[in-house]
């Protein structure tokens, strides 16, 4: 089925680079995909906050979980605002001079509002698919939740409306005039890298590392 293009709107249109920008779904649900953590802003009583969390992608919607007691999941229950970013870091841009330093990268922002996912079966589904985003496999083998470790679950879901992705690639930007200087310019190119795994120190005796684990990457 071919994806389409999020709309631009006042709110997600890059103004600044907006060479950068793309809105199609391949490249803003690859970067969701890609990435481990975000970052939800949301505003309570006229104050900013801005939290780390676990995410994942299911179809157009993204799902956040945490306690019940989480006050950042009580206030999405009212159903408000919220604006996600994701960033993954793809290099360091070293130009011949400090202003023109910068960093190659792939991110996106996101606009919806959530809504609680209180039917137990799409729970469930939210946790799955929560799982298997960050270690594909892993629902399979762990033990899955019990009904109290899902009462005390507030799985969100939350609406993708608006979305944009900023992309940077490539050399540094120099000024012409400082290209004759002796200094070294390019980039350092970076990536996540898994290293190897790390037995509990109470793990039973004769259990061998999955092959999922073995050969996690992202
Ligand atoms: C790793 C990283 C480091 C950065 N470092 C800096 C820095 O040090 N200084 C700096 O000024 N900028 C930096 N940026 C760029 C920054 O994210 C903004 O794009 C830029 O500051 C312009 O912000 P604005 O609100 O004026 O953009 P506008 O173009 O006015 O934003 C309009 C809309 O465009 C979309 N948008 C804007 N930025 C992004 C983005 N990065 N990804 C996806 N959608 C976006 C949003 O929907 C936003 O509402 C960095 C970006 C990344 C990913």
């Amino acid at each position: 089925m071919p994806m389409s293009e999020f709309e631009q709107t006042k709110r997600n249109r890059v103004t600044r680079l907006p060479e950068r920008a793309k809105y199609d779904e391949h490249t803003i649900f690859g970067i969701i995909d890609e990435a481990l953590i975000c970052h939800i802003g949301f505003v309570v009583d006229g104050k900013p906050f801005v939290i780390p969390s676990i995410h994942a992608r299911d179809g157009n919607r993204l799902l956040l979980h945490g306690s019940s007691a989480s006050r950042m999941l009580k206030h999405f229950k009212e159903g408000h605002d919220l604006c996600v970013t994701i960033t993954l870091l793809d290099g360091l841009v070293l130009a011949r001079s400090v202003f023109h330093h910068s960093m190659n990268y792939r991110s996106v922002v996101l606009f919806g509002n959530g809504r609680i996912v209180e039917e137990r079966d799409q729970k469930m589904h939210g946790l799955k698919v929560l799982t298997e985003h960050l270690v594909p496999g892993r629902w399979e083998d762990a033990r899955l939740p019990s009904e109290q470790e899902l009462n005390a679950t507030t799985l969100i879901s939350m609406s993708i409306d608006e979305g944009t992705a900023k992309i940077r690639t490539g050399h540094p930007g120099d000024d012409d005039a400082d290209y004759d200087l002796p200094v070294w310019a390019g980039v350092i190119p970076m990536r996540q890298q898994t290293l190897p795994p790390i037995d509990d120190e109470r793990l039973t005796e004769g259990i061998a590392v999955p092959d999922y684990v073995v050969n996690y990457s992202r």
